[in-house]
This record gives C-alpha cells, sequence and structure tokens, in this order.
C-alpha cells in the first residue's frame, strides 16, 4: 500500500483524500489543515490523520481539535504527498517535499515549472511515470486534453479553437464573481488556457477565449476542431459519437435524457447518489456533436470541483511505479464507480432528426 499524504484539505484536497482511501492499492497517511475549522472536524470525522503547520498547533489545541503531528511529519511519514494548496503555496512548499525525498503532485494553478511534468492521465501517462514532481493541469485544461487526445489519435486535429464559459467561483466561495455580469476573462485573447493544454499536448494547434459568468455548478466549452481527415466529406457524426462514447471519463449526455443545462447534470450526479454530487467525467452533449466541412463542433461541460480527482488518483500511481496508465484508469475508475453512468440506465442516441423536422 502506498500511503498519501495531502497537504491543503479545500474543494480539491478533501476529494482527493477521500478517492485515495477508495483505492485498493493505496491509503491515506494523512490530511493537513491550516484553521481548526469545519472542513478539520470533517476530516477527523472521517478518520483521516489530521496535521497543521508548526506554527498554528495551538490554535488546534485551543480549539479542541486534536491533531497528530505537523505537516512536516506528515510529509515524512507519505511515500508521496498531494499538495493541493491555493496557487503558488504548492511551489513555496517544494523544498520541504524535496528536503524527504517525498515525490509530490501539484495543482493546476501552479506555474508548470514546479514539476518534470505536466499530466493528464489519458494524454502522457509515461511521462510521469517515476517523476519526483508531477502537476495535474486545471479542471479545464483537464476536459480538453481528454476530449482531444482519442479525436486526434483518430482523425488527426489541424487546430482546435475553443470558447470557455467559466464558472465565477465554487459554491463555497462567497467572495468570488461576478453576481451579475458578463466578462471577458482574460480580456486578453487568445487566453492562458491553450497553452496550458500544450503543457500536456505539445503538438496540438489550439487558441482559446474565456468568459466568465455568474455561475458556481461547471464550466461550459464551446468547442470547434479542424481536422486533418474528415473522409473527403463522409465523415458522420455517429462516428464520432461512437468513438467519444467508448472512451474512459467522457459521459456523452444523451438527448432522451431531457437534461440541458448544467445545473441539470448536477442533479443527475446528485440523484445517482454521487458524493457530492460529482461529475468526474466530461459531459458533451450528444445532440451538440457535429462535423460540416471538416470542422467538428461540441458542447462540454467540465465539473471543475471534481474532474481532475481521478487524475490525482492515477499521478499517484504513476510516480509510485504501481501500474501502467490502462490499468490504472480502470483500477481508479473502478474504485470511483466512475464507469457507472451518472444516468441510471443506458439511453440510446437520439436520432436528431433532418434539417426540415
Ligand atoms: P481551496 O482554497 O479550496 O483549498 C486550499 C486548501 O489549502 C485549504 O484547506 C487551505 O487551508 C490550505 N492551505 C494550505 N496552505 C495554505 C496557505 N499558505 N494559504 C492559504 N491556504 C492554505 O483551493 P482549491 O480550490 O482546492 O484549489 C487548490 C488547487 O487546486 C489550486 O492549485 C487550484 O487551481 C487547483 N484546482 C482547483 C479547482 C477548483 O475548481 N476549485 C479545480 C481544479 C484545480
Amino acid at each position: 500500500m502506498v500511503g498519501v499524504g495531502v497537504n491543503g484539505y479545500g474543494t480539491i484536497g478533501k476529494r482527493v483524500a477521500d478517492a485515495i482511501a477508495a483505492q485498493p492499492d493505496m491509503t491515506v497517511a494523512g490530511v493537513a489543515k491550516r484553521s481548526p475549522d469545519a472542513g478539520a472536524r470533517s476530516a477527523l470525522a472521517k478518520g483521516f490523520s489530521l496535521h497543521a503547520p508548526a506554527d498554528r498547533m495551538d490554535r488546534f489545541r485551543d480549539a479542541g481539535v486534536p491533531t497528530d503531528g505537523t505537516v512536516e511529519d506528515l510529509i515524512a511519514a507519505s511515500d508521496v504527498v498531494i499538495d493541493a494548496t491555493p496557487g503558488g503555496v504548492g511551489e513555496q512548499n517544494a523544498p520541504l517535499y524535496d528536503a524527504h525525498d517525498t515525490p509530490a503532485i501539484f495543482q493546476g494553478a501552479e506555474d508548470p515549472s514546479v514539476a518534470e511534468t505536466s499530466f493528464t492521465a489519458r494524454a502522457n501517462y509515461a511521462d510521469a511515470v517515476g517523476a519526483d514532481r508531477v502537476r495535474v493541469v486545471s479542471c479545464n485544461t483537464t476536459g480538453l486534453s481528454r476530449l482531444l487526445t482519442p479525436i486526434d489519435e483518430t482523425w488527426g486535429i489541424e487546430r482546435v479553437r475553443v470558447t470557455l464559459v467559466r464558472r465565477g467561483g465554487d459554491p463555497a466561495q462567497p467572495d468570488r464573481g461576478p453576481i451579475d455580469d458578463i466578462l471577458p476573462d482574460p480580456i486578453e485573447v487568445p487566453s492562458h488556457h491553450g497553452p496550458d493544454v500544450q503543457t500536456v499536448l505539445p503538438e496540438l494547434d489550439i487558441d482559446t477565449m474565456g468568459v466568465t459568468v455568474p455561475a458556481t455548478r461547471m464550466h461550459l466549452h464551446a468547442v470547434s476542431i479542424t481536422l486533418e481527415d474528415d473522409l473527403d466529406g463522409d465523415l458522420a457524426p455517429e462516428a464520432i459519437r461512437d468513438r467519444l462514447a467508448g472512451q474512459s471519463r467522457l459521459f456523452l449526455v444523451p438527448g432522451d435524457l431531457g437534461v440541458e443545462s448544467c445545473g441539470g447534470l448536477k442533479e443527475v450526479a446528485k440523484d445517482a447518489g454521487r458524493p457530492r454530487g460529482d461529475v468526474w467525467e466530461n459531459c458533451i452533449w450528444t445532440d451538440s456533436i457535429a462535423v460540416s466541412d471538416g470542422e467538428l463542433y461540441c458542447f462540454q461541460a467540465i465539473h471543475q470541483e471534481a474532474d481532475v480527482v481521478p487524475e490525482n488518483v492515477d499521478a499517484v500511481r504513476a510516480v509510485a511505479g504501481l501500474a501502467d496508465g490502462p490499468r490504472s484508469r480502470r483500477l481508479t475508475n473502478d474504485a470511483l464507480g466512475l464507469e457507472d453512468s451518472p444516468a441510471a440506465v443506458d439511453h440510446p442516441v437520439r436520432d436528431v432528426g433532418t434539417a426540415d423536422d
């Protein structure tokens, strides 16, 4: 069993800790928090060994929240550390992991230079095998690379253009916004998201634009892909659907499900009993998949709090040398119940009809 420490127990850290605890070949060595708040109490209630920074231990003592030691103690006791602290803090923590010779996995807001490689399990698992420092890319980058990798493998991609409609903040972030506005974000075009995708798919020609809206549930991507080979105009949307439907961590939302919004997708996940209503997969609306003059279009929704969670689990297997990519993805998916569609039953693809109906 590989012992995994989780440093930073917020939106991502608490989900990653639960996912690690569900794996057959890993155990949670402990989690580290900075404050004896509700999150710390929840970690204790789950039976996780709780750790705190050395200079903040008295806060936990005063609040009657017991710890098992410092963050450094946790790092020393871990075979691998997942750093799920806010952007920039991971880089500050990196020398601590190095000092203990503990491989570390960082998150998307860190600069790519923090790690030997950026990572998504489908695009470049092998690059992370045996690495000391790996960066799991952001939620948007993870979602894009999962979609683009199988398409590139099958038909080749000449270029990609994506408009990312970004959620303003997570549900537990009352200080984020906008409340009642729509922002070009960033105003500069292309946005930084394209170069981030290139950290895992370096050959890809991709440009992105970002828009932020008053929503907390998910991101929505409007994707346009110029294919290298559209079979002389004979490539049917059904072939794209079939290829994507066979892919791990892509959920093709059938038309007859009647789910036409991100809120609807979250509701499906909650009804399916997913923990925290999490949607680990990309959600691609089947009826949005269209091909015209070699251009492939679709809409996909990304649950920003959840899609990087299985990727962190796979990153642990890669750095610890526990499995190759396909086996790791299968183990992770099985342990989470991820291959079970969030929709309870198998739905056929709807016939979208002809142009004159
Ligand atoms: P968060 O604020 O919810 O949680 C961060 C945790 O780190 C908290 O428990 C906080 O107490 C702790 N922490 C440790 N050291 C800290 C310090 N010096 N200052 C402040 N807090 C400290 O953050 P998050 O949303 O879980 O994001 C963590 C990382 O995951 C970031 O790199 C982020 O970009 C990435 N990520 C976030 C999302 C998302 O939608 N929330 C999605 C994908 C990736």
